[in-house]
């Protein structure tokens, strides 16, 4: 068997003859993937149900169809999306030809993790393969089953001297950052991306982090309770909570709790039945280590439990649960809770609930709730989030023209659409010059003069316009 480094010098050749290059040679590549899923579909099912015992109505949503949809986009639009883009010029550079070019950054590292981990993997896949590089990719050892037919199915349809799958898990990862990549995006928990960071800083690789934290919901005013339980218990219990951008809590007031537990419990008995423990539209927790730290958060968490609060570790199952009377030095509220663990707190001021946003880390995701558009826009304008969707949670992840990605703690960089085929080319900034315009180009030119200089400032240099803002490019 090849090792890693012969692995890794394999590809860094391919990418050096310039084979990924040509749109056509893309464009098969994605389209061998999009024959991947249609081909293999049940037996991901399969995968994902023995991994998470994920609902195919979940699996095909969330994972399927988001790569299917993603990969779609990318055939339609990676002609146009290649093509230079050209900037405004001035007058000492007329003739010239000055443009942007998108080109591939080399050979890069994918690293998943485990609560999407079909989706995790490909979606970022599909950027990198439309941008014209090469890629190692790890998906998580902890969805065993996804990990395998991973493995299985990308050397089977994919280019093998493109592309590579490794398995493994914290060792081999270690293993793998010892060498250089051109770039490294890493979807996981925070605390293994200060490692990955580190690890990328010894060769300077660019890195895309898409991480987690604790992704508030704020329910502020008049609104629909009914429905807006309806949406919060479906983002929330979606996946049974494992999702970087589930609600992680409630802000409130008491008025709202009140009127809000007994929608989200009737919610909760509409979608997975009264005993949720039987329903198969309910998965389980990944582990029983994951089970065994969100069960323990339940225990040391001083709030009271309203909802569920049961486990069953063999079967990894653990109830939709609500707490209310939650402090905000609740055990709850100390890590990101990625479980089916929701923790109302309450609030008295729409101004208290954005001072408790602001005074945490940035969150991957912030779900404004409220009839009235004003507060929503009040909680859109003084917070900050790697993205934001009012009135629901999760759903604006799922549309490919808005970017993917945190800001601050919840991590760096962007993807899904255009924004995978961006974050995986480099931007060359390409001045094509001729030999026109020599009487402008040669006032640059020392022995320096005053009146020169005069020339040039008024040949190169961009006027306030008349409304007040400056036009750029
Ligand atoms: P995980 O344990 O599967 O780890 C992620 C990857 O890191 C795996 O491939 C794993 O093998 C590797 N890894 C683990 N330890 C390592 C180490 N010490 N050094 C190098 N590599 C290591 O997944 P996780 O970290 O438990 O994932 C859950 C977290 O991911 C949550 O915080 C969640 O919010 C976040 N997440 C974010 C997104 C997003 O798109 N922003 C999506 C899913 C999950």
């Amino acid at each position: 068997m090849e090792s890693q480094k012969q692995v890794i010098e394999r590809l860094r050749t391919t990418f050096r003859s310039g084979v990924t290059l040509p749109l056509h040679f893309r464009l098969k590549q994605l389209q061998a993937l999009l024959t991947l899923l249609e081909e293999n579909e049940t037996q991901i099912l399969e995968a994902l149900h023995k991994d998470l015992a994920k609902p195919k109505f979940e699996a095909v949503l969330s994972e399927i169809d988001m790569v299917v949809n993603d990969l779609c986009i990318t055939i339609n639009n990676l002609h146009s999306w290649i093509q230079p883009t050209y900037v405004n010029k001035n007058l000492a550079t007329k003739l010239d030809d000055c443009f942007i070019r998108r080109e591939p950054l080399g050979l890069v590292l994918i690293i998943g993790a485990w609560n999407y981990p079909l989706q995790l993997i490909l979606a970022p896949l599909i950027g990198a393969i439309a941008a014209g590089n090469c890629a190692v990719l790890k998906p998580s050892e902890i969805s065993k089953a996804t990990e395998k037919i991973l493995s299985e199915l990308i050397p089977k349809y994919l280019s093998q001297e493109c592309f590579a799958v490794v398995c493994g898990g914290a060792e081999e990862t270690k293993l793998l950052l010892q060498n250089r990549f051109d770039h490294i995006f890493y979807t996981g928990s925070q605390a293994v991306a200060r490692s990955i960071l580190q690890a990328a800083a010894v060769f300077l690789t660019p890195v895309t982090l898409e991480l987690g934290g604790k992704c508030p919901c704020l329910i502020f005013g008049r609104l629909d309770i009914k429905a807006a339980a309806k949406r919060l218990v479906w983002s929330k219990f979606f996946n049974v909570g494992q999702s970087c951008v589930a609600p992680d809590y409630v802000l409130c007031t008491t008025e709202i709790r009140d009127a809000l537990l007994p929608a989200i419990a009737d919610a909760l008995t509409e979608f997975y039945s009264a005993q949720p423990q039987q329903s198969p539209d309910y998965g389980r927790i990944i582990t029983h280590r994951h089970w065994d730290r969100l069960m323990e958060l339940l225990h040391k968490s001083a709030g009271r439990v309203v909802i569920g609060g049961e486990g069953d570790r063999e079967s990894k199952y653990i109830a939709p649960t609500v707490l209310v009377d939650v402090q905000e030095s609740d055990a709850l509220m100390e890590e990101e809770i990625f479980g089916p663990i929701l923790p109302i707190i309450t609030i008295k001021s729409l101004e208290e609930g954005i001072n408790f946003i602001n005074q945490r880390e940035k969150p991957l995701a912030l779900y404004p709730f409220s009839d009235d558009s004003q507060i929503v826009n009040t909680v859109l304008e003084r917070t900050s989030s790697g993205g934001l969707c009012s009135n629901d949670g999760i759903v604006h992840m799922t549309l490919p023209g808005l970017p993917f990605g945190g800001v601050g703690a919840s991590g760096m960089g962007s993807y899904h659409g255009r924004w995978s085929f961006e974050t995986f080319s480099h931007r060359r900034g390409c001045m094509l010059r001729g030999w026109g315009l020599e009487r402008i180009g040669m006032l640059r030119y020392p022995p320096y003069k005053e009146r020169n200089l005069g020339w040039l400032r008024w040949a190169t240099t961009t006027k306030k316009s008349s409304w007040g803002g400056c036009s750029v490019m």
